[in-house]
């Protein structure tokens, strides 16, 4: 996590770089860690908070062809990005707006029973049915039809033909954990009646779990956006988000003093506090006070006191006096541990830290795709 070259900030607003290239390049390190598996993208909650449209076809430029977003406006919007390939949407099929998903192609992921059953009255009503895929429920019992559900939706789900079955693993993160096998088997079982549809069942940690989590289909989210998959080792993706924010004031006080609400961080004498404009309603985690550390050029630097909403204190006392000024760059997150170290630091994790990053960056995208290596 270092900060070599020089920031200049446009009207004072921190910098969100998104690295597009290293989003292609962690793609193809998943495809080449499951070979004979096609590796799908999740560019849900707008691409992790990066930007779906930017985000998708990047990977798309890269070979990736198919996407699964979270709710169907998500899909209407990323169907703009991608014009013709499999979008599915994790959800399910929003009451009322059956006809939009065939309208957009999109891709309903049916997890209930009132999901079937629409689906199903669809199939009835026309000659063509509705391209649906199908979630069960192997242990997670967050979406997904249970086996006694499946039995019950016999009839209607003899109506459909999924050009995909799923499921969603609690643990994957935890390669060690007994849940990981006990709901790859339960997966096996419930898709039997399925035989020759694809099947998929891993998120990225359950890429690295091995082959026999992986099925037809993997749909990785995170390990593209950078995230350590598992946290096992060293992290095998690239670093893609580049955050810095200029310092807005030093304070040199001969005197100890107390930094930012509450006081609650108490610095000795001679300590020096860098002030930073960047706060929470940044999507800065307020969790992260006094815990996380920022890099000025290769030194780290904790955080000094809470967060503010628009501010953070740092503790440059590290560095040689004079050697931080009003504009100097700050990292917030950088380097290939940097977005999973603050997530620790702010007790959350690395998905929490992207999706809210908010809107009052200026947003930089580095290595978009030339148009002419879109196929
Ligand atoms: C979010 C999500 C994924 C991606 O998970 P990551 O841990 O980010 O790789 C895959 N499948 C489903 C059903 C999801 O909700």
């Amino acid at each position: 996590m270092t900060s070599t070259e020089p920031v200049s900030f446009s009207r004072g607003r921190p910098r969100l770089a998104v690295d597009l290239a290293a989003i292609a390049s962690n793609w193809r390190r998943l495809c080449a860690e499951a070979p004979g598996v096609e590796m799908a993208g999740v560019v849900k909650a707008d691409g992790y908070g990066l930007g779906a449209a930017k985000v998708a076809a990047a990977l798309e430029a890269a070979g990736c062809r198919t996407f699964f977003v979270a709710t169907l406006d998500e899909g209407l919007a990323l169907r703009r990005a991608i014009p013709d390939r499999p979008i599915f949407v994790l959800n399910g099929l929003a009451t009322g707006a059956e006809a939009e998903y065939s309208n957009a192609g999109l891709t309903p992921v049916l997890s209930t029973p009132s999901d079937v059953e629409r689906c199903a009255r669809l199939a009835r009503g026309h000659a063509t049915r509705l391209r649906a895929a199908i979630q069960l429920d192997t242990g997670m019992t967050r979406l997904g039809l249970g086996e006694a559900e499946l039995a019950r939706a016999s009839d209607d789900l003899a109506l459909l033909d999924p050009v995909l079955v799923m499921s969603h693993l609690a643990s994957a993160d935890e390669p060690d954990d007994p849940a990981n096998r006990a709901q790859r088997e339960r997966f096996e079982t419930m898709t039997a009646r399925w035989g020759g549809v694809r099947r998929s069942l891993a998120n990225s940690p359950g890429v690295f779990l091995g082959p026999a989590w992986r099925f037809d289909l993997c749909r990785p989210g995170i390990a593209l956006y950078g995230g350590h998959p598992n946290g096992q080792g060293a992290n095998p993706m690239r670093a893609v988000v580049t955050l810095d924010a200029p310092v807005l004031q030093v304070h040199e006080p001969h005197d100890a003093v107390a930094v930012g609400y509450g006081g609650t961080y108490a610095a000795g004498p001679g300590r020096r506090i860098a002030t930073v404009g960047i706060g929470y309603a940044d999507g800065l985690i307020r969790a992260a006070g006094n815990t996380a550390y920022a890099m000025i050029g290769e030194t780290r630097v904790p955080f000094a006191g809470r967060v503010s909403m628009d501010l953070l204190g740092l503790d440059i006392s590290a560095l040689p006096p004079g050697a931080v000024r009003t504009g100097t760059p700050v990292r917030i997150i950088g380097g290939p541990d940097g977005l999973d170290d603050l997530a620790r630091a702010a007790g959350t994790i690395a998905y929490e830290v992207l999706t809210r990053l908010g809107p009052r960056f200026e947003r930089v995208y580095r290595n978009e795709p030339a148009e002419e290596s879109r196929t």
